[in-house]
């Protein structure tokens, strides 16, 4: 039945083209009853449709009709981000302070309004060697985000704190999240947002994703999801400021998947941020725009014509950045992690802190991995008095 409909309206859309290049009229194809079959717009996505050319001698070959996939790989070939960092061309701060700037305009942060945090602790639960808060702040006027803060007991000066986020899924306590637990077994103060469309934030059923819906609705609104989300954890670096057991000088910020990528831009866009890990996120954008199996959410609009994804990475450095990635990491394939790294370690190197930019490449899927990440945030995020060497 498809192939019957696919082979009629393949011939009636090649009508016109078919007609210029046989120097002849085109017939249109009729369905069965005679009457004239309509075109149709082919959406090709992996294959390319064909059609045989008669060339002269009877001899024929094939053209390609469209194929999206083509179009967009040539298109990506073709694009030059006008702020990817070049060591010789640009002056690193000059270039961070314009990529961040225009950065911010494209994740449309200007469009949204600073208001009052208005913060309640809605209830405390207590746990062996920490307690849990439940707390909710205002990001924006009307715009409520519950989080969970974990500090740990006995807490005799301000402590490091590492604001988590996480990923795709039914909120903070999905499974793959869960490894920030690790993060308060070693004395980190975790502050847990959630993030916008998961959780009790879900649009629709609790628990469900509509990042699509979502991504719609902010871009017809001159928003865009990823804005919005990271929007909430800038402010809840404000909201931290606010908690005494804090020290503002040691906040960082980590997550996996879209959290890898909502920390990635907190720490690009918010220089309060003193470190942070990216796990399972950084790639290129030429690696993840084929693999289907990745949400709509982390493509920003146009932005494979203002910079690469390891220059937003760079918008770090000097501060310094743990990169994971697994190497059966399906969803953000290690090949194009590996290769955003080494475009990332450059910029590092142009702003003298190469060492600062870490990478960990594990035996493993799309995961969070500790073990090189906790040995350098311990190093990165000493208290004031016992911190010595580098950054
Ligand atoms: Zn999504």
């Amino acid at each position: 039945m498809f192939s019957a409909f696919r082979s009629l309206t393949r011939r009636c859309w090649l009508g016109g083209a078919h007609s210029l290049l046989m120097g002849s009229a085109g017939a249109q194809a009729q369905d069965g009853n005679g009457a004239a079959a309509r075109p149709a717009c082919y959406s090709a996505y992996d294959r390319e449709w064909t059609w045989p050319v008669p060339l002269d001698a009877g001899q024929k070959r094939e053209i390609p009709l469209y194929s999206t996939r083509q179009y967009f790989l040539d298109q990506a070939a073709s694009v030059r981000p006008v702020l990817r960092f070049e060591a010789g061309r640009h002056d690193f701060r000059a270039w961070q302070r314009e990529l961040r700037a225009e950065l911010s305009k494209r994740l449309a942060l200007d469009a949204q309004t600073k208001s009052p945090l208005n913060s309640r602790v809605l209830s405390v639960e207590k746990f062996p060697g920490y307690r849990v808060e439940t707390i909710v702040y205002q990001s924006e006027p009307g715009v409520l985000a519950p989080s969970l803060l974990y500090v740990p007991d006995n807490l005799r000066a301000p402590e490091r704190t590492l604001i988590h986020c996480h990923g795709h899924g039914s909120g903070p306590d999905h499974p793959l999240y869960k490894y920030r637990f690790e993060f308060v077994k070693r004395g980190y103060i975790v502050f847990a947002p959630e993030v916008r469309d998961f959780g009790q934030r879900a649009f629709g059923k609790p628990g469900g994703m509509a990042c699509d819906r979502t991504y719609k609705l902010a871009a017809l609104l001159g928003k865009n999801i990823a804005g919005l989300r990271l929007w909430d954890f800038l402010r809840a670096i404000d909201y931290l400021e606010t908690r005494p057991e804090v020290d503002r000088r040691r906040i960082a910020c980590g997550g996996l998947s879209l959290g890898g990528e909502l920390a990635m831009l907190l720490a690009a866009i918010d220089e309060r941020i003193r470190a942070a890990f990216v796990s399972g996120f950084l790639s290129t954008y030429d690696a993840l725009m084929f693999q289907t199996n990745n949400c709509i959410c982390y493509a920003i609009p146009g932005i494979m014509t203002l910079c690469r994804m390891s220059d937003i990475a760079g918008l770090i450095a000097p501060r310094p950045v743990v990169i994971q990635t697994g190497t059966h990491d399906k969803p953000v394939p290690t090949a194009g992690a590996q290769q955003a790294f080494l475009e990332l370690r450059e910029i590092y190197r142009a702003a003298g802190a190469a060492d600062n930019a870490v990478i960990d490449i594990f035996e493993g899927g799309h995961q969070f991995h500790g073990t090189v990440t906790f040995a350098a945030f311990d190093r990165w995020l000493k208290p004031a008095s016992s911190a010595g060497g580098k950054e």
